[in-house]
Protein backbone atom coordinates (compact mmCIF):
# COMPACT_ATOMS: atom_id res chain seq x y z
CA UNK A 1 0.00 0.00 0.00
CA UNK A 2 1.28 3.82 -0.67
CA UNK A 3 1.21 5.59 2.25
CA UNK A 4 0.88 9.47 2.55
CA UNK A 5 2.52 10.59 6.03
CA UNK A 6 1.09 13.96 7.50
CA UNK A 7 2.92 15.65 10.32
CA UNK A 8 2.12 19.51 11.82
CA UNK A 9 2.92 21.61 14.85
CA UNK A 10 0.78 23.94 16.03
CA UNK A 11 2.09 27.40 17.57
CA UNK A 12 0.49 26.17 21.15
CA UNK A 13 2.94 26.69 23.12
CA UNK A 14 1.38 24.61 26.06
CA UNK A 15 1.96 22.09 23.49
CA UNK A 16 4.13 19.31 24.90
CA UNK A 17 3.51 17.36 22.11
CA UNK A 18 6.22 16.07 19.55
CA UNK A 19 7.92 17.49 17.06
CA UNK A 20 7.44 17.21 13.00
CA UNK A 21 10.35 15.02 13.13
CA UNK A 22 9.33 12.82 15.61
CA UNK A 23 5.95 12.64 14.90
CA UNK A 24 7.24 11.11 11.18
CA UNK A 25 9.23 8.79 12.48
CA UNK A 26 6.59 7.36 14.68
CA UNK A 27 4.26 7.34 11.26
CA UNK A 28 7.54 5.72 9.43
CA UNK A 29 7.43 3.18 11.82
CA UNK A 30 3.89 2.21 11.83
CA UNK A 31 4.20 2.13 7.81
CA UNK A 32 7.33 -0.01 8.17
CA UNK A 33 5.09 -2.33 10.86
CA UNK A 34 2.19 -2.71 8.34
CA UNK A 35 4.76 -3.15 5.36
CA UNK A 36 2.90 0.36 3.84
CA UNK A 37 5.18 2.44 1.32
CA UNK A 38 5.66 6.05 1.95
CA UNK A 39 5.08 7.75 -0.97
CA UNK A 40 4.73 11.43 0.14
CA UNK A 41 5.20 13.22 3.34
CA UNK A 42 3.40 16.57 4.14
CA UNK A 43 4.31 18.33 6.79
CA UNK A 44 2.93 21.87 8.13
CA UNK A 45 5.09 23.36 10.85
CA UNK A 46 3.57 26.13 13.57
CA UNK A 47 0.25 25.98 12.12
CA UNK A 48 -2.68 25.57 13.95
CA UNK A 49 -5.49 23.71 13.02
CA UNK A 50 -8.43 24.91 14.70
CA UNK A 51 -11.11 26.71 13.61
CA UNK A 52 -9.78 29.72 15.02
CA UNK A 53 -6.72 29.52 13.04
CA UNK A 54 -6.87 31.60 9.91
CA UNK A 55 -4.17 30.83 8.11
CA UNK A 56 -4.16 28.58 5.56
CA UNK A 57 -2.27 25.18 5.71
CA UNK A 58 -0.54 24.90 2.85
CA UNK A 59 0.86 21.37 2.86
CA UNK A 60 -2.76 20.20 4.13
CA UNK A 61 -4.28 21.75 0.86
CA UNK A 62 -1.64 20.06 -1.29
CA UNK A 63 -2.75 16.75 0.70
CA UNK A 64 -6.12 17.47 -0.31
CA UNK A 65 -4.78 17.51 -3.54
CA UNK A 66 -2.48 14.76 -3.61
CA UNK A 67 -5.38 12.50 -2.16
CA UNK A 68 -7.86 13.65 -4.48
CA UNK A 69 -5.56 12.58 -7.29
CA UNK A 70 -5.68 9.38 -5.76
CA UNK A 71 -1.81 8.74 -5.53
CA UNK A 72 -2.25 7.11 -1.81
CA UNK A 73 -3.64 4.16 -0.22
CA UNK A 74 -3.61 5.13 3.35
CA UNK A 75 -2.93 8.10 4.90
CA UNK A 76 -0.97 8.18 8.19
CA UNK A 77 -0.78 10.52 11.12
CA UNK A 78 0.32 10.70 14.55
CA UNK A 79 -2.86 11.72 16.49
CA UNK A 80 -6.03 12.16 14.98
CA UNK A 81 -5.91 15.94 16.01
CA UNK A 82 -3.00 16.64 13.86
CA UNK A 83 -5.31 16.72 10.38
CA UNK A 84 -8.06 18.71 11.76
CA UNK A 85 -9.55 19.81 14.87
CA UNK A 86 -12.38 20.98 13.55
CA UNK A 87 -15.29 19.05 12.58
CA UNK A 88 -16.16 20.39 9.26
CA UNK A 89 -12.68 19.60 8.40
CA UNK A 90 -12.80 16.05 9.83
CA UNK A 91 -15.95 15.39 7.63
CA UNK A 92 -14.33 16.93 4.40
CA UNK A 93 -11.66 14.66 5.11
CA UNK A 94 -13.66 11.44 5.70
CA UNK A 95 -15.37 11.77 2.51
CA UNK A 96 -12.76 12.24 1.09
CA UNK A 97 -10.84 9.40 2.18
CA UNK A 98 -14.05 7.08 1.94
CA UNK A 99 -14.79 8.17 -1.57
CA UNK A 100 -11.40 7.58 -2.94
CA UNK A 101 -10.75 4.35 -0.69
CA UNK A 102 -8.17 5.70 1.48
CA UNK A 103 -7.29 4.55 4.49
CA UNK A 104 -7.19 6.24 7.05
CA UNK A 105 -4.34 5.87 10.17
CA UNK A 106 -3.40 7.81 13.35
CA UNK A 107 -1.90 6.72 17.01
CA UNK A 108 -1.11 3.24 15.01
CA UNK A 109 -4.66 1.81 14.45
CA UNK A 110 -5.75 1.97 10.96
CA UNK A 111 -9.74 2.88 10.37
CA UNK A 112 -11.69 2.01 7.13
CA UNK A 113 -13.95 4.80 6.74
CA UNK A 114 -16.53 2.82 5.19
CA UNK A 115 -17.18 0.90 8.71
CA UNK A 116 -19.54 2.45 10.96
CA UNK A 117 -17.72 1.63 14.05
CA UNK A 118 -14.43 3.30 12.51
CA UNK A 119 -16.43 6.77 11.44
CA UNK A 120 -17.71 6.63 14.62
CA UNK A 121 -14.09 6.07 16.38
CA UNK A 122 -12.67 8.93 14.18
CA UNK A 123 -15.94 11.45 14.77
CA UNK A 124 -15.61 10.89 18.66
CA UNK A 125 -11.70 11.14 18.38
CA UNK A 126 -12.71 15.10 16.14
CA UNK A 127 -15.01 15.98 18.50
CA UNK A 128 -12.42 15.54 21.46
CA UNK A 129 -9.45 17.37 19.30
CA UNK A 130 -11.88 20.20 18.72
CA UNK A 131 -12.96 19.90 22.49
CA UNK A 132 -8.81 20.20 23.05
CA UNK A 133 -8.47 23.34 20.53
CA UNK A 134 -11.83 25.55 22.64
CA UNK A 135 -9.22 24.52 26.00
CA UNK A 136 -6.39 25.46 24.26
CA UNK A 137 -7.65 28.88 23.05
CA UNK A 138 -8.85 29.47 26.44
CA UNK A 139 -5.70 28.47 28.22
CA UNK A 140 -3.83 30.91 25.93
CA UNK A 141 -6.31 33.93 26.82
CA UNK A 142 -5.44 32.72 30.10
CA UNK A 143 -2.11 32.71 30.15
CA UNK A 144 -2.33 36.20 28.62
CA UNK A 145 -4.37 37.56 31.45
CA UNK A 146 -2.18 35.73 34.04
CA UNK A 147 1.25 37.11 32.67
CA UNK A 148 -0.35 40.65 32.76
CA UNK A 149 -1.31 40.15 36.16
CA UNK A 150 1.69 38.93 37.50
CA UNK A 151 3.91 41.73 35.50
CA UNK A 152 5.52 39.24 33.24
CA UNK A 153 6.11 40.13 29.35
CA UNK A 154 2.32 41.51 29.36
CA UNK A 155 2.61 44.42 32.41
CA UNK A 156 4.49 47.46 32.39
CA UNK A 157 8.15 46.71 33.17
CA UNK A 158 8.74 47.42 36.93
CA UNK A 159 11.56 50.09 37.32
CA UNK A 160 14.65 48.78 38.03
CA UNK A 161 14.56 45.47 35.88
CA UNK A 162 15.26 44.98 31.90
CA UNK A 163 13.70 42.52 29.86
CA UNK A 164 15.63 40.03 27.49
CA UNK A 165 14.12 38.44 24.37
CA UNK A 166 15.50 35.89 22.40
CA UNK A 167 16.63 35.90 18.72
CA UNK A 168 12.60 35.15 17.56
CA UNK A 169 11.84 37.89 19.88
CA UNK A 170 10.16 35.58 22.61
CA UNK A 171 10.43 36.93 26.47
CA UNK A 172 13.38 35.08 27.82
CA UNK A 173 13.71 36.71 31.39
CA UNK A 174 13.19 39.89 33.60
CA UNK A 175 16.92 40.25 35.22
CA UNK A 176 18.14 43.69 36.61
CA UNK A 177 19.15 46.96 35.37
CA UNK A 178 22.28 47.21 37.46
CA UNK A 179 22.14 51.40 36.94
CA UNK A 180 18.53 51.73 38.31
CA UNK A 181 19.22 48.92 40.54
CA UNK A 182 21.43 51.07 42.34
CA UNK A 183 18.97 53.79 42.83
CA UNK A 184 16.59 51.65 44.24
CA UNK A 185 19.29 50.33 46.92
CA UNK A 186 21.09 53.78 47.91
CA UNK A 187 17.00 55.28 48.51
CA UNK A 188 16.45 51.64 50.71
CA UNK A 189 19.37 52.10 52.00
CA UNK A 190 19.09 56.42 53.13
CA UNK A 191 15.69 55.10 54.37
CA UNK A 192 16.22 52.68 56.53
CA UNK A 193 19.35 54.52 58.26
CA UNK A 194 16.73 57.08 59.38
CA UNK A 195 16.78 60.09 56.55
CA UNK A 196 13.56 61.55 55.14
CA UNK A 197 12.47 60.70 51.87
CA UNK A 198 12.14 64.43 51.28
CA UNK A 199 15.58 64.66 51.43
CA UNK A 200 16.53 61.76 49.54
CA UNK A 201 14.30 62.99 46.64
CA UNK A 202 15.92 66.48 46.81
CA UNK A 203 19.35 65.16 46.46
CA UNK A 204 18.29 62.50 43.57
CA UNK A 205 16.93 65.71 41.55
CA UNK A 206 19.74 67.58 42.47
CA UNK A 207 22.23 64.90 40.76
CA UNK A 208 20.03 64.50 37.74
CA UNK A 209 19.11 61.02 38.69
CA UNK A 210 15.83 60.52 35.93
CA UNK A 211 12.57 59.46 37.16
CA UNK A 212 11.13 55.84 36.90
CA UNK A 213 8.84 57.49 34.62
CA UNK A 214 11.80 59.67 32.60
CA UNK A 215 9.58 62.71 33.33
CA UNK A 216 10.73 66.39 34.40
CA UNK A 217 9.02 66.72 37.41
CA UNK A 218 11.78 64.71 38.96
CA UNK A 219 11.78 62.80 42.27
CA UNK A 220 9.11 63.71 44.94
CA UNK A 221 8.87 62.12 48.43
CA UNK A 222 5.61 60.03 47.70
CA UNK A 223 7.10 58.34 44.91
CA UNK A 224 10.54 57.52 46.84
CA UNK A 225 8.02 55.96 49.47
CA UNK A 226 6.02 54.08 46.62
CA UNK A 227 9.33 52.56 45.13
CA UNK A 228 10.62 51.21 48.29
CA UNK A 229 7.18 49.60 49.48
CA UNK A 230 6.40 47.52 46.25
CA UNK A 231 6.97 43.98 47.15
CA UNK A 232 8.12 43.25 42.87
CA UNK A 233 11.89 44.20 44.61
CA UNK A 234 12.15 41.60 46.89
CA UNK A 235 11.10 39.02 44.03
CA UNK A 236 7.07 39.19 45.65
CA UNK A 237 4.30 39.16 42.80
CA UNK A 238 1.41 41.35 43.26
CA UNK A 239 -1.85 41.14 42.03
CA UNK A 240 -4.78 43.40 42.88
CA UNK A 241 -2.22 44.50 46.04
CA UNK A 242 -2.01 41.03 47.39
CA UNK A 243 1.33 39.15 47.08
CA UNK A 244 0.49 35.84 45.09
CA UNK A 245 4.00 34.40 45.31
CA UNK A 246 7.59 34.44 44.14
CA UNK A 247 8.15 36.13 41.06
CA UNK A 248 10.47 34.64 38.02
CA UNK A 249 12.74 37.69 38.59
CA UNK A 250 15.90 38.53 41.02
CA UNK A 251 15.18 40.62 44.43
CA UNK A 252 17.09 44.20 44.58
CA UNK A 253 16.35 44.50 47.71
CA UNK A 254 16.93 41.96 50.51
CA UNK A 255 13.89 41.28 52.68
CA UNK A 256 15.91 43.00 56.14
CA UNK A 257 16.17 46.71 54.10
CA UNK A 258 12.66 46.54 52.81
CA UNK A 259 11.15 45.22 55.90
CA UNK A 260 12.47 48.15 57.67
CA UNK A 261 11.70 50.72 54.91
CA UNK A 262 8.24 49.27 55.26
CA UNK A 263 7.72 50.04 59.22
CA UNK A 264 9.35 53.29 58.71
CA UNK A 265 7.66 54.30 55.74
CA UNK A 266 4.24 52.91 57.29
CA UNK A 267 4.62 54.48 60.90
CA UNK A 268 2.05 56.50 61.88
CA UNK A 269 3.76 58.88 63.76
CA UNK A 270 6.79 59.49 60.92
CA UNK A 271 5.58 62.49 59.93
CA UNK A 272 6.06 64.42 63.17
CA UNK A 273 8.79 62.43 64.41
CA UNK A 274 11.13 60.79 62.29
CA UNK A 275 10.81 62.87 59.58
CA UNK A 276 11.15 66.39 60.98
CA UNK A 277 11.38 68.28 57.59
CA UNK A 278 8.15 67.94 56.73
CA UNK A 279 5.94 69.70 59.27
CA UNK A 280 7.05 73.19 57.31
CA UNK A 281 4.94 73.79 54.17
CA UNK A 282 7.80 75.21 52.14
CA UNK A 283 11.28 74.09 54.01
CA UNK A 284 13.42 73.00 51.02
CA UNK A 285 11.05 73.98 48.48
CA UNK A 286 11.54 77.82 49.12
CA UNK A 287 14.96 79.38 47.40
CA UNK A 288 16.41 82.23 48.41
CA UNK A 289 16.35 84.89 45.60
CA UNK A 290 20.04 86.57 46.42
CA UNK A 291 22.24 83.74 46.36
CA UNK A 292 20.01 80.42 45.10
CA UNK A 293 20.55 78.49 48.25
CA UNK A 294 17.28 76.65 49.93
CA UNK A 295 15.86 78.24 52.18
CA UNK A 296 15.34 75.74 56.19
CA UNK A 297 13.55 76.31 58.92
CA UNK A 298 15.28 78.02 61.68
CA UNK A 299 13.84 78.89 65.17
CA UNK A 300 14.54 82.43 66.62
CA UNK A 301 13.93 83.66 69.90
CA UNK A 302 10.68 83.98 69.34
CA UNK A 303 9.18 82.20 66.69
CA UNK A 304 10.58 79.73 63.11
CA UNK A 305 11.47 81.67 60.11
CA UNK A 306 12.78 80.36 56.62
CA UNK A 307 16.31 81.21 56.40
CA UNK A 308 19.04 80.80 53.61
CA UNK A 309 20.73 77.57 54.15
CA UNK A 310 24.05 78.87 52.28
CA UNK A 311 24.74 82.29 53.89
CA UNK A 312 21.83 83.49 55.56
CA UNK A 313 20.74 86.44 52.79
CA UNK A 314 16.78 86.34 53.90
CA UNK A 315 14.72 85.21 56.33
CA UNK A 316 11.08 85.12 56.80
CA UNK A 317 8.59 84.05 59.32
CA UNK A 318 7.37 80.70 58.74
CA UNK A 319 3.70 81.36 59.31
CA UNK A 320 3.82 85.00 57.49
CA UNK A 321 5.30 83.13 54.24
CA UNK A 322 3.36 79.92 54.45
CA UNK A 323 -0.17 82.37 54.49
CA UNK A 324 0.88 84.16 51.48
CA UNK A 325 1.96 81.58 49.27
CA UNK A 326 -1.06 79.44 50.49
CA UNK A 327 -3.47 82.79 49.47
CA UNK A 328 -2.10 82.70 46.38
CA UNK A 329 -2.02 79.05 45.22
CA UNK A 330 -5.90 78.60 46.53
CA UNK A 331 -6.93 81.91 44.27
CA UNK A 332 -4.83 80.30 41.45
CA UNK A 333 -6.41 76.32 41.73
CA UNK A 334 -9.42 78.60 42.21
CA UNK A 335 -9.24 79.82 38.36
CA UNK A 336 -11.54 78.04 35.53
CA UNK A 337 -7.78 77.88 33.97
CA UNK A 338 -5.97 76.08 36.70
CA UNK A 339 -5.42 73.09 34.51
CA UNK A 340 -3.38 75.03 32.68
CA UNK A 341 -1.02 75.77 35.16
CA UNK A 342 1.31 72.95 34.68
CA UNK A 343 -0.10 71.88 31.06
CA UNK A 344 0.55 75.60 29.40
CA UNK A 345 -2.13 76.67 26.15
CA UNK A 346 0.66 75.69 23.58
CA UNK A 347 1.43 72.61 24.96
CA UNK A 348 -1.75 71.12 25.26
CA UNK A 349 -2.40 70.14 21.68
CA UNK A 350 1.38 67.73 21.88
CA UNK A 351 -0.30 65.86 24.76
CA UNK A 352 -3.38 65.31 23.88
CA UNK A 353 -1.35 64.04 20.46
CA UNK A 354 0.81 62.16 22.52
CA UNK A 355 -1.75 60.64 24.73
CA UNK A 356 -4.02 59.47 21.64
CA UNK A 357 -1.10 57.70 20.35
CA UNK A 358 -0.60 55.55 23.64
CA UNK A 359 -4.07 55.22 24.04
CA UNK A 360 -4.51 54.07 19.75
CA UNK A 361 -1.00 51.77 20.47
CA UNK A 362 -2.79 49.92 23.25
CA UNK A 363 -5.65 49.66 21.50
CA UNK A 364 -3.19 48.08 18.95
CA UNK A 365 -1.39 45.63 20.91
CA UNK A 366 -5.35 44.36 22.90
CA UNK A 367 -5.85 43.78 19.16
CA UNK A 368 -2.46 41.60 18.53
CA UNK A 369 -3.68 39.83 22.19
CA UNK A 370 -6.62 38.88 20.79
CA UNK A 371 -4.67 37.80 17.56
CA UNK A 372 -2.70 35.85 19.48
CA UNK A 373 -5.27 34.46 21.17
CA UNK A 374 -6.98 32.82 17.96
CA UNK A 375 -3.64 31.42 17.16
CA UNK A 376 -3.47 33.80 14.20
CA UNK A 377 0.13 35.04 15.49
CA UNK A 378 2.47 33.20 17.22
CA UNK A 379 4.07 33.61 20.61
CA UNK A 380 7.33 34.36 18.92
CA UNK A 381 5.75 36.99 16.62
CA UNK A 382 3.09 38.19 19.01
CA UNK A 383 6.40 38.78 21.56
CA UNK A 384 8.30 41.12 19.07
CA UNK A 385 5.54 43.04 18.28
CA UNK A 386 4.39 43.39 21.72
CA UNK A 387 8.47 44.49 22.16
CA UNK A 388 7.99 47.55 19.94
CA UNK A 389 4.69 48.50 20.83
CA UNK A 390 5.69 48.96 24.57
CA UNK A 391 8.54 50.54 24.12
CA UNK A 392 6.34 52.97 21.49
CA UNK A 393 3.69 53.19 24.65
CA UNK A 394 6.03 53.80 27.06
CA UNK A 395 7.03 56.75 24.65
CA UNK A 396 4.53 58.46 23.94
CA UNK A 397 2.74 57.79 27.68
CA UNK A 398 6.20 59.58 29.45
CA UNK A 399 5.63 62.36 26.60
CA UNK A 400 1.77 62.79 27.70
CA UNK A 401 2.80 62.67 31.38
CA UNK A 402 5.59 65.57 31.22
CA UNK A 403 3.03 67.95 31.27
CA UNK A 404 0.52 66.47 32.58
CA UNK A 405 -1.37 67.18 35.75
CA UNK A 406 -0.49 65.40 38.58
CA UNK A 407 -3.66 63.62 40.16
CA UNK A 408 -2.92 65.38 43.00
CA UNK A 409 -3.16 69.07 41.67
CA UNK A 410 -6.35 67.68 39.33
CA UNK A 411 -8.21 66.81 42.32
CA UNK A 412 -7.58 70.50 44.16
CA UNK A 413 -8.85 72.27 41.40
CA UNK A 414 -12.48 73.62 40.89
CA UNK A 415 -14.85 75.54 43.43
CA UNK A 416 -14.00 74.91 47.51
CA UNK A 417 -10.40 74.94 46.78
CA UNK A 418 -9.07 75.83 50.29
CA UNK A 419 -11.52 73.42 51.99
CA UNK A 420 -9.63 70.63 50.06
CA UNK A 421 -6.30 72.21 50.44
CA UNK A 422 -7.32 72.35 54.48
CA UNK A 423 -7.62 68.33 54.12
CA UNK A 424 -4.40 67.07 52.48
CA UNK A 425 -1.99 66.08 54.93
CA UNK A 426 1.04 68.37 55.21
CA UNK A 427 3.30 65.44 52.61
CA UNK A 428 0.56 65.91 49.83
CA UNK A 429 0.53 69.78 50.69
CA UNK A 430 3.95 69.84 50.25
CA UNK A 431 4.41 67.95 46.92
CA UNK A 432 1.50 70.06 45.91
CA UNK A 433 3.67 73.19 46.29
CA UNK A 434 6.58 71.85 44.60
CA UNK A 435 4.67 70.17 41.50
CA UNK A 436 3.31 73.82 41.05
CA UNK A 437 5.62 76.86 42.96
CA UNK A 438 9.27 77.65 41.86
CA UNK A 439 9.21 79.87 45.32
CA UNK A 440 11.54 82.78 45.21
CA UNK A 441 12.27 84.87 48.45
CA UNK A 442 14.05 88.23 47.90
CA UNK A 443 15.82 90.39 50.30
CA UNK A 444 13.64 92.78 52.60
CA UNK A 445 12.30 96.18 51.69
CA UNK A 446 13.15 98.99 54.02
CA UNK A 447 10.42 99.50 56.49
CA UNK A 448 8.36 96.66 55.97
CA UNK A 449 7.13 95.09 59.15
CA UNK A 450 5.06 92.13 57.26
CA UNK A 451 5.72 90.43 54.32
CA UNK A 452 6.15 92.70 51.61
CA UNK A 453 4.47 90.72 48.71
CA UNK A 454 7.32 92.11 45.98
CA UNK A 455 9.49 89.88 47.62
CA UNK A 456 8.59 86.93 46.27
CA UNK A 457 8.52 89.16 42.38
CA UNK A 458 10.79 86.74 40.89
CA UNK A 459 8.55 83.20 41.87
CA UNK A 460 6.89 81.83 39.21
CA UNK A 461 4.61 79.05 38.39
CA UNK A 462 6.46 75.72 37.26
CA UNK A 463 7.00 75.57 33.52
CA UNK A 464 5.55 78.98 32.93
CA UNK A 465 7.88 81.91 31.45
CA UNK A 466 6.65 84.63 33.26
CA UNK A 467 7.60 85.77 37.25
CA UNK A 468 4.76 87.17 39.17
CA UNK A 469 6.29 90.22 39.10
CA UNK A 470 5.80 90.00 35.38
CA UNK A 471 2.03 88.46 35.83
CA UNK A 472 1.03 91.07 38.05
CA UNK A 473 0.44 89.19 40.86
CA UNK A 474 2.48 91.03 43.44
ZN1 LIG B 1 21.15 83.26 50.20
Amino acid sequence: MRAVIYTRVSSDPNNLGRSVEEQEADCRAVCEREGWQVVRVFSDNDRSASRYAKKERPEYQALRAFLEAGKADVLVMWEGSRAQRDLEAYLSLRKLCQAQGIGYSYSGRLYDLSRTDDRFTTGLDALLAEREADLTRDRVLRAVRANAAAGKPHGRLLYGYRRIYGDGGQFVAQVIHEEHAEVIREAAKRVASGEACYSIAEDFNRRGIPTPRGGKQGWSLSQIGRMLQNPGYIGKRVHLGKIVGDADWPAILDPETYAVCRSILTDPRRKTQRDTTVRHLLSGAAVCDVCGSRMRVQKNRTHYAYLCSARFCVSVKTTVLEQFVVAVLVARLSRPDALDLLAPPADRGVVEQARQEAKQKRARLEEWYAAAARDEITPAGLASIERTLLAEIEDAERRAEHVDVPPLVRDLVGPGVEQRWERLTIGQQREVVSLLLDLRVGKTYQGARSLDPRRLGNSRWRGDSQTWAERGLV
